[in-house]
């Protein structure tokens, strides 16, 4: 049906007899104003936070010249998404990645589109490499279809690259399966641990998946929330050319402070990338695109015309009339996350300051500072505990220490929650490294001065 339908859509003054599809003129929907910030100030997420911000309304109309008609928007679409959408897409990764393959899906966020990307990618009794700390959202999905997880060792930047290629290189095909095709990695402000990847891991992680035959999901929703950056930093190998002939001057310089990621990087068509709104707009809008080569993105269009269809139209409309040249453009838009990561850069040192000042003389725990993302990965210092006897004691001790902060009416996430492939059969060292817990510094400043307050005293308690 599609593949007719493909056929036929393009053809002037064809009569479609052929889909149960209802007829725009029956939409009970002619205009939906969607009110967003008006960016006229240099400060516009406090500006819109403390309600300062005079906002704007961005509108589609069903009958009236815009960005994306809702006639279109609303109707039934393509798995791939609409036109408008993916090419405002493809121009902003041109703009940021400036990659060497451009195939844009869309897709209903990072969680769905990973979830794509496994099935697409896995045969039961397969194995994938991970980060040995990962997100559980997502590692989970693919159980069920039978795929493997394979831990690989990391610091508190990521993945080190030399385990990558230990793995790789001693993995015994008679007694372990097929060597792992897929490497799964969350590269800047890693859940849980916070790290970013610097460009010489990211280089060098790239070389061992071309020589090892790798496809890399480079899951990335935290990239654009990178802080400390410098401008024209040297990290960034390609100067970001015009996108949509139109030139962004501030979307060029904040583009440059970021680090580049693996999809810039990629010349063997061998990355696939997953980016979401959810992080920088809204998560409830469900939205994000994938960008890989060609022959993925067509057989991942296949599969959403066969599961999950293309995203809604809500959401497709705002991003076409917020992204297009009547409302923010990509200037706009990246003035937003600009201010949006003045905004958590600043809540993520608040965390730290009340942090290291609650635990000051006290060497039970720590931060590091996490160069990008939402997450704290706080290490507990367990065999400064009376109770510990050897490494195997961290899950216990972590186990209490969570329970006790949480009847002190705090949620944090125990690490062995992110633990991955525990039960695989290259075993997983992580289990036994299980002496951190995970806190978000996303919230508002109460949040956080009294959350942290509370987790530092039960610390304190704890190991007295
Ligand atoms: N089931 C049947 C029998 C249908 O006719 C259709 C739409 N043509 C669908 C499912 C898909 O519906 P929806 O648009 O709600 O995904
Ligand atoms: N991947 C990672 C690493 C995440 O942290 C999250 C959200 O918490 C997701 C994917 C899911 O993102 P989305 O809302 O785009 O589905």
């Amino acid at each position: 049906m599609k593949a007719i339908w493909k056929k036929a859509y393009g053809i002037p003054n064809v009569i479609s007899l052929a889909n149960g599809d209802p007829h725009h003129s029956l939409y009970p929907i002619s205009q939906i104003d969607f009110t967003v910030p008006s960016l006229s100030s240099d400060n516009p997420v406090g500006d819109w936070r403390t309600g300062v911000d005079q906002s704007k309304i961005l509108s589609s109309y069903k009958d009236k010249p815009c960005a994306l008609n809702l006639g279109i928007a609303l109707h039934y679409g393509a798995g791939a998404g609409l036109l408008e959408v993916r090419e405002i897409l493809q121009n902003m990764n041109q703009l940021v990645h400036n990659p060497p393959h451009t195939d844009v899906i869309l897709t209903l966020g990072n969680a769905d589109g990973l979830t794509k990307c496994f099935r697409l990618l896995g045969n039961p009794g397969d194995s994938f490499l991970a980060e040995e700390f990962s997100f559980p959202g997502m590692t989970n999905a693919p159980l069920a279809q039978g795929i493997n997880w394979v831990p690989v060792g990391m610091d508190r930047e990521g993945i080190i690259p030399e385990r990558l290629e230990y793995i790789l290189k001693s993995w015994d095909e008679a007694n372990q399966g097929c060597r792992p095709h897929v490497l799964y990695t969350i590269p800047s402000g890693q859940n849980p641990t916070g790290g970013t990847l610097s460009l010489g891991r990211r280089q060098e992680i790239y070389r061992i998946a071309c020589q090892y035959d790798i496809i890399i999901l480079e899951d990335d929703p935290y990239y654009f929330l990178q802080y400390d950056r410098t401008q024209d930093s040297p990290e960034r190998n390609s100067d970001a050319s015009m996108a949509n002939g139109v030139d962004n001057p501030f979307a060029r310089s904040f583009i440059k402070g970021l680090t580049p990621s693996f999809l810039s990087m990629d010349v063997e068509g061998r990355v696939l990338r997953i980016d979401s709104f959810s992080k920088i707009i809204v998560p409830g809008m469900r939205l994000g695109w994938i960008t890989c080569n060609a022959f993925f993105s067509r057989k991942l269009e296949i599969l959403t015309d066969s599961s999950t269809q293309h995203p809604h139209g809500f959401g497709q409309a705002l991003i076409a009339e917020m992204l297009g040249p009547q409302g923010w453009g990509f200037d706009g838009y990246f003035r937003w996350i600009d201010s949006l990561c003045a905004d958590y850069q600043r809540r993520r040192d608040l965390f730290i300051d009340i942090f290291n000042r609650e635990m000051k003389g006290k060497p039970y725990a720590s931060v590091d500072k996490p160069s990008a993302g939402m997450f704290m990965w706080i290490e507990v210092v367990f065999h400064l505990h009376p109770r510990f006897v050897d490494e195997e004691s961290n899950a216990a001790l972590n186990e209490e220490l969570f329970e006790r902060i949480f009847e002190s009416g705090v949620v944090v996430m125990p690490a062995k929650t992110f633990a991955v492939g525990s039960g695989s059969k290259t075993g997983n060292q992580a289990t036994k490294k299980v002496n951190y817990l995970r806190a978000t510094f996303a919230g508002t400043d109460d949040q956080i001065c009294n959350g942290v307050v509370i987790v530092c005293k039960v610390i304190r308690d704890f190991f007295k």
